[in-house]
């Protein structure tokens, strides 16, 4: 598929809220990042990646089935995602132009607007759980690399830490290597960089899910974007551009060129549009990917506060898992 051309999958499942029956409530959405098609990758990588989004799923649907919290749901299933060298988050990381990984992270609990997140960090295995944690122990907001890693050492061993070399795969390696090799070919930067942010993004994972009390919570984690700037920060830790959460409309992960979320206010502006357009998940979700963000620049997933999911992207793929307690669960491209 041509980059460039819009490509916008969107998908809606709605009901009622007596539609449920004895069934709880509940539903769940995740990312595994937007950017290549299936078809652009192995047989082998797509089946493993799809596996692992299923075994995702597995956890985060039987959480919220057994009446757990949003806000453990999205822990959960970023950790185990982080875990897994299929994603551009925690182990398996993409390399930044010095060669190093810098992980950012945030969660958001849609209840009382509580949210943390961390940019920038280069020990802490799972990111996500520190983020939780800034949330929780902290009267801040976003931690930092440096003082990031000081609060992780402040917390009695209960967040992990590993050498940054340990995130490190032969994949993330030679996506650095082709980057770089493109940068000695090409001579214009501006061109380069328009090249690199279009073509090698992938692999960042969020998770949105509303549950059984009604309460919606969202979380996103990445490495970012393959040969970014030592300390360049995306929009996967800034609340409002890549996670949001309010009961009052929706939860939302974003995935793509960090930039263009962060200018554009995009998981902010999909609840807004709920609540003050008066717009469905699904209508904003496809209005911010078509009109606001330019063709091929991410994707979105989204669970509203009545437990309709939306996902859409417009770039070439983007795998996804969505579940509820009606029984749907399903993972596509
Ligand atoms: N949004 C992430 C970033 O810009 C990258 C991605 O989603 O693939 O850091």
């Amino acid at each position: 598929m041509r980059f460039g051309s819009l490509v916008l999958v969107v998908v809606l499942a709605c009901f009622s809220s007596t539609a449920f029956g004895d069934e709880p409530k509940f539903a769940i959405a995740i990312h595994g990042g937007a950017g290549s098609a299936k078809d652009a990758m192995s047989p082998e990588a797509a089946a493993s990646s799809e596996k692992a989004m299923m075994n995702a799923l597995t956890i985060g649907k039987k959480i919220l089935s057994e009446g757990g919290t949003s806000l453990d749901a999205v822990e959960t299933v970023i950790v185990f995602l982080e875990n897994d060298s299929n994603f551009n988050a925690g182990k398996g990381a993409v390399l930044n132009a010095a060669g190093k990984h810098e992980l950012d992270a945030s969660i958001m609990n849609g209840e009382n607007l509580q949210c943390g997140a961390v940019a920038g960090v280069s020990t802490i295995k799972n990111p996500i759980v520190a983020a939780r944690r800034v949330m929780t122990e902290t009267r801040h907001v976003l931690l930092a690399a440096g003082g990031a890693e000081a609060f992780a050492d402040s917390q009695e061993s209960t967040i992990e830490r590993v050498e940054n070399g340990w995130f490190t795969t032969q994949k993330a390696i030679e996506r650095l290597e082709q980057l770089r090799k493109m940068e000695a070919i090409e001579n214009s930067t501006s061109q380069t960089e328009r090249l690199t942010s279009k073509t090698d993004y992938m692999g960042t994972v969020g998770c949105v899910a509303l549950d059984s009390h009604g309460n919606l919570a969202a979380g996103t984690s990445t490495g970012g974007m393959t040969n970014k700037k030592f300390g360049r920060v995306g929009d996967s830790p800034i609340v409002g551009a890549g996670t949001y959460a309010d009961n009052k409309t929706c939860a939302v992960s974003g995935t793509g060129i960090g930039e263009q979320y962060i200018r554009n206010a995009v998981a902010y502006n999909v609840a807004a549009q709920m609540q003050y357009g008066k717009t469905s998940l699904a209508e904003a979700i496809e209005d911010n990917l078509e009109n606001r963000l330019d063709p091929a620049d991410g994707g979105l997933i989204g669970v509203d506060k009545d437990g309709n999911i939306a996902t859409g992207t417009n770039t070439a793929g983007m795998l996804r898992g969505v579940a509820d307690g009606k029984g749907r669960f399903e993972v596509s491209w």
